[in-house]
């Protein structure tokens, strides 16, 4: 019997057209493209059911409610399918992939995120081969949430987006890719994750308060004490190297100190693509830790702000967030 597929297509450029001011996501537009390829018809395509998502969205326009419906989405048809292809769009694409893996709890199918750099209706366009490809994948064995793009197969809490017009589009520095996709499709399986065998859940999650700022030369301790102001209860600091801010100006470390002892969660990433937070490198990380703050060691900055919004979502106090920061949940974390 073939296999099926369920495709959520929650907008990006694989399923946009052409309109007055650039391309827009055209409702109907994917499914007719789809209809018109003669190849998802053939005895190696696993059979599939595609859900378009109204309204559809430029990623640009994606947001954590909006994660949370896709993996509620998911979990409605998961008895059903064999597999699931999410046609996203590229710029938030990281970001989703990441907060899947954590929503997802128990995952135990192939949860394979794509989309394109070119509209599927372009001449030439990466979305078919894309398309195919995922839809390929997501019959394999594997019990996780993978951002399939360009000739990779990647852990979607792993990624980032590298590339604002190439067709490899995705990285993921920090990981090895779980998969090559060029003249055959070849899956490292010792970098695929077990599955642990328990039920897929998606937990009912709040609403948290969370923020990301990238530090840069000059920042003044106002911005910082403004971001972190209350309702604010997670923050990704993006700082230098492996993990450092200014420590000159006392100020920037009071705001951060204090805020720390209101109970907000500050999560120090690198801004840096490759290596890991190290705060007792440097006296300017240490500092940082005598703040409060909790080290993210090698995620990325997409995986920290998803893994905070999960974490707080949950309503955990705050000591328990910054031990979950610490542990790693999906395969977002090198310990
Ligand atoms: N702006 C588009 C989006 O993220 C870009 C893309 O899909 O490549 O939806």
């Amino acid at each position: 019997m073939k296999k099926r597929v369920y495709i959520a297509a929650t907008g990006g450029t694989i399923a946009m057209g052409n309109g007055p001011d650039g391309y827009v996501p055209r409702p109907g537009f994917l499914r007719a493209q789809m209809q018109a390829m003669p190849e998802l018809q053939t005895a190696e395509m696993p059979d599939y059911v595609l859900e378009e998502y109204d309204p559809l969205l430029d990623s640009a326009n994606m947001t954590p409610a909006g994660w949370l419906r896709i993996a509620r989405d998911i979990a409605a048809h998961y008895a059903g399918f064999d597999g699931f292809v999410v046609l996203h769009g590229t710029d938030t694409m990281a970001y989703t992939a990441s907060a899947l893996a954590f929503l997802l709890d128990g995952l135990a199918k192939p949860v394979i995120v794509t989309g394109s750099q070119i509209p599927l209706g372009e001449v030439r366009n990466d979305a078919r081969l894309n398309l195919i490809t995922a839809l390929q994948v997501a019959v394999a064995p594997i019990p996780e949430v993978c951002v399939c793009f360009g000739s990779r197969l990647l852990r979607g809490c792993r990624v980032v987006k590298v590339s604002a017009g190439g067709l490899d589009a995705f990285d993921s520095p920090n990981f090895p890719a779980l998969g090559r996709c060029g003249v055959d499709i070849q899956v490292d399986w010792k970098f695929v994750r077990a599955s642990l065998g328990s039920p897929l859940v998606v937990k009912d999650l709040a609403a948290p308060f969370v923020a990301a700022l990238r530090v840069f030369p000059g920042i003044r301790a106002g911005v910082l004490a403004n971001i972190l102001q209350p309702p604010l209860q997670g923050l990704v600091l993006e700082t230098y190297g492996v993990g450092n801010i200014p420590d000159r100006d006392p100020e920037l470390l009071t705001a951060l100190e204090q805020a720390a002892r209101r109970g907000v969660v500050i999560v120090n990433c690198t801004q840096c693509l490759t290596g890991s937070v190290d705060m007792h490198g440097y006296a300017t990380g240490s500092a940082l830790e005598r703040a409060g703050v909790v080290g993210g060691g090698d995620m990325t900055a997409e995986a920290a702000l998803a893994k905070l919004h999960y974490l707080l979502g949950l309503g955990l106090a705050p000591t328990a967030v910054k031990a979950e920061i610490g542990r790693d949940l999906r395969g977002e974390l090198s310990v």
